[in-house]
């Protein structure tokens, strides 16, 4: 496979072009690199109608084999990572080395799901019957997802919807349709024609989809707003739908932590990626007694960081992935500095076309500030000051959000105890961002509706059967 600039859809097996595009533009340049196809409805249907008419062959296909192509596949990913690393660095902006490293998470990830098992049930076998439960494929899946983390997130929903005998159809954010393009192309040779179908397109295809009868589950990542329509969307046929939505994640720093240790695990959890992650940390209360300390190593960190294109071999952090996202977190920025909050800005961000802003750190703002009431997804991070650990939980927890967040202490049992009581699918003790293919990921509120990863996850992608067998 070549990763030349002609992008097409991937529907039966084969390539698809449209008479409509997508410009996709570097957000590091603002140049329009490439076009992707822009599916309109028609487009959908022959994708949903190549979908299910691969179903039943796919269903019925022994996991075995279902596991070795999907093996095959997470091979050829990595076989691939360069081209893939280079073109996901132009259409969302991470520093190439890290861009490589969500491509070579991919397939490790692909790997690590194939290798699961959903095995029959047996909840009954008395004298008079054997009762098992089957857990079967739902059929077609809309798998949704967002610019942020384009691949893996892919991977998060392909993985164990083809595992577990569903075909699919992969519609990528418009901001960042490339990568997913590719990953469509290079299935062509592996999985059967229908089995995995990529389509890219305009703000008009999400809705389409969420809407279209043909699907029997749509697996969703992206904004808490978008996730009400998926679901409203969804009602009317009563589509399966699991929502991994927006958070606005707490770490609790308590005052027996290691200001160093953790204002460097701290700045890596809150500004990967230029602080677009779901799971980056977006509030961080700490103790009053290592307050300054932490605040100003990780202002020295935001000063040592290289913003710019992610192109360059030295640059740290990348550009804000598109324009809307950069204004947004422009508008907290200004929001910040009009109501009088001391912001301590990281280093020069190149001038010019790009959208870049300094790393900001906003020292102990009011809990009410926008800054902390909004999930910033941008490199804006507020520190507040804390020193009764019960009023910390209880301003944590306030929050329509409960994504993920962490503890920081030398005390572990202290740690879990505060721990327990966030209201959080996620909590790390002493580190963050971690997530694994065989542990559950959830949110708490309008964080999310469903789990994704682990048993679970693989649950969520079928039909729970009961069959009685009398003896
Ligand atoms: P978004 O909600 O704007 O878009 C997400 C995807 O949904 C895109 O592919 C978009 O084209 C599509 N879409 C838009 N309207 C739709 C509709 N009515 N029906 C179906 N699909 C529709 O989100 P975004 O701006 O791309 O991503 C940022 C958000 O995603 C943040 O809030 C972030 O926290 C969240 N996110 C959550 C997780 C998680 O696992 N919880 C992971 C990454 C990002």
């Amino acid at each position: 496979m070549t990763f030349d600039d002609d992008f097409t859809l991937t529907i039966g097996g084969k390539s698809v072009s449209t008479r409509a595009y997508v410009p996709v533009l570097n957000p590091a340049t603002e140049e329009a690199f490439a076009k992707a196809p822009a599916a309109d409805a028609g487009t959908l249907d022959a994708a949903v109608t190549a979908a299910r008419a691969a179903f039943p062959g796919w269903r019925d296909t022994a996991l075995k084999e279902r596991r070795r192509l999907l093996l095959a596949l997470a091979d050829a990913i990595e076989q691939n990572s360069d081209d893939f690393g280079r073109l996901f660095t132009r259409e969302q902006g991470r520093p190439i080395k890290l861009a490589v490293r969500e491509i070579v998470t991919g397939a490790n990830w692909l790997r690590s799901v194939a290798s699961q098992d959903l095995p029959i049930d047996l909840v009954e076998d008395s004298e008079a019957r054997r009762v098992e439960v089957h857990h079967v494929p739902l059929g077609v899946v809309a798998a949704i997802v967002p610019w942020n983390f384009p691949f893996l997130l892919a991977i998060w929903k392909i993985a164990p919807a083809l595992l577990t005998g569903n075909t699919v159809v992969l519609k990528p954010s418009p901001y960042t349709p490339l990568c997913a393009l590719k990953l469509g192309e290079l299935s062509r040779q592996i999985l059967p024609p229908g089995v995995f179908n990529v389509l890219s397109g305009d703000d008009a295809l999400g809705p389409l989809m969420s809407s279209h009868k043909g699907f029997a589950k749509i697996s969703f990542t992206g904004s808490t707003a978008t996730g009400k329509r998926v679901m409203a969307a969804a009602a009317n046929d009563l589509k399966r739908i699991t929502l991994e939505l927006g958070g606005n994640d707490a770490a609790i720093v308590l005052a027996d932590a290691d200001p160093e240790v953790v204002a460097d695990a701290m700045f890596a959890g809150a500004f990967f990626n230029t602080a677009q992650v779901c799971i980056a940390t977006k509030r961080l209360y700490i103790h009053n007694d290592i307050y300054d300390a932490v605040r100003d190593r990780l202002h020295a960190l935001a000063e040592q960081a290289i913003v710019g294109d992610g192109s360059r071999d030295d640059v740290t952090h990348g550009p804000v992935q598109n324009l809307a996202q950069f204004r947004r977190v422009q508008s907290l920025i200004a929001d910040a500095e009009s109501t009088g909050l001391t912001l301590l800005r990281g280093s020069r961000v190149p001038e010019g076309a790009g959208y870049f802003l300094p790393l900001t750190i906003v020292d102990n703002p009011p809990e009410d500030s926008a800054v902390v009431q909004e999930e910033a997804f941008g490199p804006i991070l507020p520190l507040m000051r804390f020193t009764d650990v019960d009023e910390v939980i209880a301003r944590a927890n306030d929050c329509d959000y409960g994504l993920a967040g962490s503890v920081w202490s030398r005390d572990i049992a202290r740690a879990l105890d505060v721990a327990k009581r966030m209201d959080t699918g996620s909590i790390w003790i002493n580190q963050n961002r971690q997530v694994a293919a065989h542990v559950p990921f959830s949110g708490f509120k309008q964080s999310g509706f469903g789990v994704e990863n682990g048993r679970q996850g693989l649950l969520e992608f079928t039909q729970t059967k009961a069959i009685y067998i009398p003896k």
